[in-house]
This record gives C-alpha cells, structure tokens and sequence, in this order.
C-alpha cells in the first residue's frame, strides 16, 4: 500500500503580524495533478513555497512520503514547535521541484550549465553523468539544440523550458509551478503548456498554480480555489470549472474566464 505523497496538516505562514496560510489541509497522492486557482495575494506562491521549503512554515505539519518534515518539540503547555534541520530541508528541495514565474536561469551560465548545476552542487554527481542526465532532460524539452546558448539568446518559452528541464533533471517526486506562463508573451504560452502536458501524460504528480484555466480544466485530475489564505473549494475540474458551489468560487470563475 503506497499512501500520500504529500500532505499538509493545518499549514500556517505568517509575515510577521500578516496571517497568509491560515491552516491548509492538503493531501496529494502520487500521479495526482492538482491546479491551484485563486485571485492575486490569496497564497498561492507561498502556499507552494512553503510545500517545499523555500519558506518556513510558521506552523502546522508537511509531510513527504510519510515522513514528517521537521522535529517536533512541545513545550510544557503542551504547544508544538516544529524545528527544521538544514540538511533535511535541502533532501526536501531535491525531491520537490519548483519552475517559477520568472524563469531564475543563471544568465552567465549556458542553457546545459543551468541544467547541470544542480546535479554537480546539490547531488555531487560527476560532471560527465550530469552532463549525459541534463542533455536527455533538454532532448525532451526540445532544446537539444540549444546547448551552448546564454538564456540572453533565447525566446521566454525556450528559456521556461530550460527551467523545467532543470527541474527535471533532479528527477523530483513532484512538481511545483508558479504561473509558468504568466510573463511570457501569448505566443510562448503554448510551447509552454505543451511542455507540461507531456510530463502529465507521463503520469508525474504535479501541483500548478495558474490563471490559464482553459488549461487547468484539461490538466487538473484535482482543483483547488484559495481564497484569503485557505482552501475554499476544492474538487474535480468539471466541479470547479462547471459547478461551484461556493458564492466566492463560482464569481472568481466567471470573473477568469
Ligand atoms: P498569490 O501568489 O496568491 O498572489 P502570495 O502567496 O504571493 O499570493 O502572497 C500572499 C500574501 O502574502 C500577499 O499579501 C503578499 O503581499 C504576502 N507576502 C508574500 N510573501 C511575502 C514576504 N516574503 N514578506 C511579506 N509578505 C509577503
Ligand atoms: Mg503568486
């Protein structure tokens, strides 16, 4: 019996006094794709950032595979605080790969440098097998041919495909995007989605934040609507998309579409 991947226990984040994730309840099993809708600062970037720890959780549980991430300690009143170990967060971050909005390519390093840099700092793997891995992981992007280019050179789908390249080459157990195709111009937009179609069609287990809801709506095996720091609605996409139940959910619907 394989349980959850991911999963959530009244996940909290604070900024100082704002309040963002307000407890979130979160369980993803493997294979499943989840799209994350909501309208601008309802927490959807730091709910995945705190998924894998680019954010600390302010409080609440995540667990990977059904491990707790973090040490448990609980005070005499009984009050628990959950305490992080650098070294298990950088375990986490491998095994939970994130492409951003703005694509965060390192502009003095070519397209199979970025793709390789990973491989060599975090995996200490040798320089001739992270090569061997990146190349195969740009091949499936489609810029097998764009090997020695600088980011500089290429269009914002081609450079968004390199991120998601990078991303793979970890080979991850899941996948986070933050409106990958939100700073591209409408034209980049389909190689984009392209792209991540055939990593759904390989059955990866992906969580995807984004306003392309045409997109969601084939996409998603799971929708989540986050509303002011919580999960407000969630279900299929024909629920979601077609029939939401929820007052807020169903006027943000029509509001995107
Ligand atoms: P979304 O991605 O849904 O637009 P965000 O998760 O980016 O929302 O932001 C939610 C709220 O948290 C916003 O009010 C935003 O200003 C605030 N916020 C996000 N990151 C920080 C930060 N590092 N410091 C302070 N406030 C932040
Ligand atoms: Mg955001």
């Amino acid at each position: 019996m394989t349980g959850p991947i991911l999963r959530t226990m009244d996940l909290r984040k604070s900024f100082g006094e704002l309040e963002v994730l307000k407890g979130i309840d979160l369980t993803v099993e493997p294979g499943e794709r989840i799209a994350i809708i909501g309208g601008s600062g309802s927490g959807k970037s730091t709910l995945l950032r705190c998924l894998n720890f680019m954010e600390l959780p302010t409080a609440g549980r995540v667990e990977l595979d059904g491990a707790l991430i973090g040490q448990v300690q609980t005070a005499r009143d009984g009050t628990e605080r959950i305490t992080y170990a650098e070294r298990a967060l950088t375990q986490v971050r491998r095994r939970v790969g994130m492409v951003f909005q703005q694509f965060n390519l390192f502009p003095h390093m070519t397209v199979l440098q970025n793709t390789m840099e990973g491989l060599i700092t975090v995996d200490r793997m040798p320089r001739q097998q992270a090569r061997e891995r990146a190349m195969a992981e740009l091949a499936r992007v489609g810029l097998a041919e764009k090997l020695g280019a600088y980011p500089s050179q290429l269009s914002g789908g081609q450079q968004q495909r390199v991120a998601i390249a990078r991303a793979l080459a970890m080979q991850p157990e899941v996948l986070l995007f933050d409106e990958p195709t939100s700073s591209l111009d409408p034209e980049l937009v389909g190689e984009v989605l392209r792209t991540i179609h055939t990593l759904a069609e390989e059955g990866r287990t992906m969580l995807l934040v984004t306003h392309e809801l045409g997109f969601a709506y084939r996409f998603a095996t799971r929708v989540l609507y986050l509303y002011d720091g919580l999960v407000h609605e969630e279900g299929t996409a024909e629920q979601i998309f077609r029939a939401p139940q929820r007052e807020k959910t169903r006027a943000f619907i029509e509001r995107s579409s």
